[in-house]
C-alpha cells in the first residue's frame, strides 16, 4: 500500500474522536498532536506541518460541523481540506501532441518513469515514443530500450555516443511522426554543475511543452533542494513521485512539491509497469485517512453519480457505451473497495440474490474490473463509443496493446453486453439508479 504507515498513523489519531460527544479543546489538541508526529514522521516539512496543524486546531473549534456532520467526520473534513490544500489538485495531463523532458538525479526512477509514462499515453490512443538521452549512466540506453520494446513504445537512442544534447536533436526528429516525445536526460548523483548545464542545453533544443521532474519518495527532506535547482534551471511544470510503495519518508517529496508549486503529475507505486498511476489529490487523500466508511461512499456515490462522470439519462434510454462502463469503474474506484460498495447495494444486486460473496470472490471480481480498464485503455474514442465496430482484427489490436488475451478482450465485450441488456430492463423508472444511491 501506498505511504502505509502515513495512512495508519493518521487513522489512528481521528479514531480518537470516535463517540466524541463535541469537540473540545482538549481532544482537537490531542488529535493534533498525533496528526503533527504522523507527519513529521513521514518527513513532511516541519514548516508546513506547524502551519497546517496550527490551522486545523482554529478552524476545529471555530467552525460549526455542517448539518448532519458528527464531531469526527468534521474534523476528518477539515483535516482533508488542509491536506489538499499542502498536496495540491494534481496537474492536468492533456491528451494531446506534445514533448515531455525528465529530469532528475540518478536511481530517482527516471529512465523506467520514461517508458511508463509512454505507456500511459499509448493506451489512451496516442502514439508515444521515447528518446534515450541519458547518456551518462551506463545501461540507461539498454534499459530504456528493452522497457520501451516491452511496452510496445517507440524509441531512439544512439548506442555509445556521450553528446546528449546532439541525441535529443535527432530523436525528436527521428520521432516526427509520433504524438507524444519523452525525452529521458541524464541524472547524476548529486546536484552538479554540469548536470544543471546539460538539463538547460536539451532545454533549448527539445523546446518541450512539459518538464516532469522524477523525485524518489525516500530522500525525504532532500527533495526541496532538489526541486528548487531544477525548478530554477528548467521550469518544472509537473512531478513524478516514485518508490511510494516502499517507503515511510514520501512527505518530504510531497511537501517539495508544495514549495514549488509544481503539481504532482504521476506516481509510481511499484517496479512493474501497470504501477503507475496519474495522481489524483482526492483519491490520494482519501485513501490516506481511510475514509472508506459508508457515509463517505455515499457521498462519493453521490458526487460521482450526479456530475458528469456517468450519464445517467443516456444510460435509462438504454444508451450505455464503453465509455459510461469505463467511467462507471472508475467512479467505483474512486468510491473505494469493491466490497464496500457491493455491501452498499440492495439485495438482489449487491447481494446476489441473497447470496453472500466470500472474499475470494470480491478479489476476484475486483481484479477482473482492474483488467477491464487496461483493456479498455488500449481501445480508441470511435470503439469506446460503438463498441460493435470491434471485431476480430481490433479485438487482436487491442490485445497486444494491453497484453491480454483475445479471450479476455471478448469477455469484456460480453460483460458489457450484458450490462446494457440489463440496464434496459431497468428503464422507465422502475429502478432509479440515483435515486437509490442518495437514500441515506
Ligand atoms: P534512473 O537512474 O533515474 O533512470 O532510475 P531507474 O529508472 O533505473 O530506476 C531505479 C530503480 O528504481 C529501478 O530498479 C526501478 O525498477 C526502481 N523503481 C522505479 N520506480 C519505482 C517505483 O515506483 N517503485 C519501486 N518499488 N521501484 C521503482
Amino acid at each position: 500500500m501506498v505511504m502505509e504507515k502515513l495512512g495508519d498513523s493518521l487513522q489512528g489519531a481521528l479514531k480518537k474522536l470516535i463517540g466524541a460527544g463535541r469537540i473540545d479543546e482538549r481532544t482537537v489538541n490531542e488529535v493534533v498532536k498525533d496528526i503533527q508526529r504522523a507527519l513529521l514522521q513521514a518527513d513532511v516539512n516541519v514548516k508546513l506541518v506547524m502551519g497546517m496543524s496550527q490551522r486545523i486546531k482554529e478552524r476545529a473549534l471555530k467552525e460549526d460541523p455542517p448539518a448532519g456532520m458528527n464531531p469526527r467526520e468534521h474534523v476528518i473534513r477539515i483535516v482533508y481540506q488542509e491536506l489538499m490544500d499542502i498536496i495540491g489538485k494534481g496537474a492536468e495531463i492533456q491528451l494531446k501532441p506534445q514533448t515531455i523532458m525528465m529530469v532528475g538525479l540518478q536511481g530517482s526512477g527516471k529512465t523506467t518513469s520514461a517508458a511508463k509514462l509512454a505507456r500511459y499515453f499509448q493506451r489512451k490512443g496516442l502514439k508515444a515514443g521515447v528518446v534515450a538521452a541519458d547518456t551518462f549512466r551506463p545501461g540507461a540506453y539498454h534499459q530504456l530500450k528493452t522497457l520501451s520494446e516491452k511496452l510496445n513504445v517507440g524509441f531512439y537512442g544512439e548506442e555509445g555516443n556521450p553528446d546528449a544534447v546532439e541525441i535529443t536533436r535527432h530523436g525528436l526528429k527521428a520521432l516526427d511522426k509520433y504524438d507524444i516525445k519523452i525525452v529521458d536526460t541524464a541524472g547524476r548523483h548529486a546536484l552538479e554543475a554540469d548536470l544543471i548545464d546539460e538539463m538547460e542545453r536539451i532545454h533549448a533544443v527539445a523546446k518541450p511543452d512539459h518538464k516532469f521532474m522524477v523525485l524518489d519518495a525516500g530522500i525525504g527532506q532532500q527533495a526541496s533542494q532538489q526541486a528548487h535547482a531544477f525548478n530554477d534551471s528548467v521550469g518544472i511544470t509537473g512531478v513524478i513521485i516514485t518508490k511510494l510503495d516502499g517507503t515511510a519518508k514520501g512527505g518530504g517529496a510531497l511537501s517539495a512539491v508544495s514549495e514549488t508549486k509544481a503539481p504532482i503529475a504521476f506516481i509510481g507505486v511499484g517496479e512493474t509497469p501497470e504501477d503507475f498511476e496519474k495522481f489524483e489529490a482526492d483519491r490520494f487523500i482519501s485513501r490516506l485517512l481511510g475514509m472508506g466508511d459508508l457515509k463517505s461512499l455515499m457521498e462519493k456515490a453521490e458526487e460521482s453519480l450526479s456530475e458528469e462522470d456517468v450519464n445517467v439519462e443516456a444510460l435509462m434510454q438504454g444508451r450505455f457505451t464503453l465509455k459510461d462502463m469505463y467511467k462507471q469503474l472508475e467512479a467505483m474506484n474512486k468510491m473505494g473497495p469493491l466490497k464496500q460498495i457491493m455491501s452498499m447495494l440492495p439485495m438482489g444486486m449487491g447481494g446476489m440474490g441473497g447470496m453472500k460473496f466470500s472474499d475470494e470472490m470480491f478479489q476476484a471480481t475486483s481484479d477482473k474490473m482492474k483488467n477491464y480498464k487496461v483493456i479498455m485503455d488500449s481501445m480508441t474514442e470511435e470503439e469506446m463509443t460503438d463498441p460493435r465496430l470491434i471485431g476480430g482484427s481490433r479485438i487482436k489490436r487491442i490485445s497486444r496493446g494491453s497484453g491480454c488475451s483475445p479471450e479476455e478482450v471478448r469477455e469484456l465485450l460480453k460483460y458489457h453486453k450484458t450490462m446494457q441488456t440489463a440496464l434496459k430492463g431497468f428503464r422507465g423508472g422502475k429502478f432509479n439508479i440515483q435515486k437509490m444511491m442518495k437514500k441515506k
